[in-house]
């Protein structure tokens, strides 16, 4: 039996591979569930899948989560200190899917028990991939991509020389605003923004897929995981979501990862590796699709893409602080303080302001820094916000 744990089990990757388990209860033996506050998916997951311990993020709701795990050997736990201990127990395999930089911590203590480890959680490569690479070496443990286009990445590499790789694309669908005009960006609502055209996600990130802060996150995901440098990945649009990157070798040849899009089919790769299995996924019928399409971002609809080259180039723990900013954007969009197309500007100022203080940006790639330039991009982020009145 297998070892697993699903850290952000009550979000979409979450339920996503709780719904591969629960198809071979008898193969996976669950150890640690955790959610950030929806206390009965939590309960009933944990149920379900007779899991040890069930840890619950907003330690308002402990109580609760007694209460609807009572009468039941499942332990309950919560908060930040509860989630470092679940994931310091024995698993062979941890599904990070926390969203946000909350996933690194549990993520770097599952690496240090020498886990394999499911990453949907691309912030914590963007934040401290060094740090982060550095650790699964350390401890001889896996990182499996679970990103869909950077388990494409992974799954087309395989049997090849990294030497030989000459560019990477990572496609993207546009988002909801894909073909608005663009003098309606500024107006957009979070409502308009959380809506996907192909894929069923997490609001955060559908919203990040509309302003492609997303594709950016990934860019710099592929520099760190796979080792590329910045002029070695490009971006696509690619409305229909089915060929999801591609890699491109010297002799000029293309390989592409298709299938319908299906977050279970990147989990579930990462899951059986280093074999394949069945997965109740969808078949592409490509005569029914007739054709794909591709275009080139444009820059102007989507200025986080050079956001991320900017970050990339002058390295150090601008990705920590990149991320940081963003997500804290994120919450005043989301919150309405600010329009759809500030949350860009306002990501670029915190850059502006960060790289003009070289002491957080070039500090060393320890965890305590990284926090630190987090924290502090998240108080810069709100200031310009506060200064704009
Ligand atoms: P989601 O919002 O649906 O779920 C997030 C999970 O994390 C939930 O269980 C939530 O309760 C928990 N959580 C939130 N804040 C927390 C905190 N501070 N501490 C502890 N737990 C917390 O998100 P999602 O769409 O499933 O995405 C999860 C991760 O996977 C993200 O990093 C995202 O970028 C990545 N990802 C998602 C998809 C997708 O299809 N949804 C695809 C690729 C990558
Ligand atoms: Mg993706």
């Amino acid at each position: 039996m297998k070892r697993v744990s699903i850290f952000g089990a009550t979000g979409s990757i979450g339920q996503n591979t709780i719904d591969l388990i629960k198809r071979a209860p008898s193969e996976y033996q669950v150890v640690a569930l955790t959610g950030g506050g929806n206390v009965r998916q939590l309960a009933a997951d944990a149920r379900a899948l007779n899991a040890e311990v069930a840890v619950i993020a907003d330690p308002a709701r402990l109580p609760d989560l007694r209460a609807a795990l009572e009468g039941t050997t499942v332990e309950c736990a919560a908060g930040a200190s509860a989630l470092q201990e679940a994931a310091s127990r024995p698993a062979d395999w941890v599904m990070s899917a926390i969203i946000g930089a909350a996933g690194l911590r549990p993520g770097l203590a599952a690496l240090a028990q020498g886990a394999t480890l499911a990453l949907a959680n691309k912030e914590t490569l963007v934040a401290a991939g060094p740090l982060v690479m550095s650790e699964a070496a350390r401890h001889e443990a896996t990182i499996l991509p679970v990103d869909s286009e950077h388990s494409a990445i992974f799954q087309a590499l395989a049997g090849e020389a990294p030497a030989t790789v000459e560019r990477v694309i990572l496609t993207a669908s546009g988002g909801a605003f894909r073909d608005w005009p663009l003098e309606k960006l500024e107006a957009a609502t979070p409502e308009e923004a959380a809506t996907h055209p192909n894929w069923a996600m997490g609001q955060r990130i559908t919203i990040d897929s509309a302003s492609m802060f997303n594709k950016a996150l990934e860019v710099i995901e592929a520099r760190e995981f796979f080792g590329f440098a910045p002029e070695q990945i490009e971006v696509l649009i690619h409305p229909e979501s089915m060929v999801h990157a591609l890699v491109g070798h010297v002799d000029g040849g293309l390989m592409a990862h298709l299938g319908a899009p299906d977050m279970r089919h990147a989990i579930g790769y990462a899951l059986h590796w280093p074999a394949r299995a069945p997965l109740p996924v969808a078949r592409l019928d490509l005569a029914a699709l007739g054709k794909l399409t591709f275009a080139d971002p444009d820059p102007a609809r989507y200025p986080a893409l050079d956001l991320a080259r900017r970050v990339m180039h002058r390295g150090g723990l601008s990705g920590a602080i990149f991320n940081a900013a963003k997500e804290r954007a994120l919450d005043h969009f989301i919150a309405r303080r600010i329009g759809f197309t500030d949350m860009a500007r306002i990501v670029s100022a915190v850059l502006d302001r960060t790289d003009a203080a070289p002491g957080v940006v070039d500090a060393e790639f320890t965890l305590d820094n990284v926090l630190n330039a987090d924290h502090l991009a998240r108080i810069r982020t709100d200031e310009i916000i506060a200064s704009r009145g």
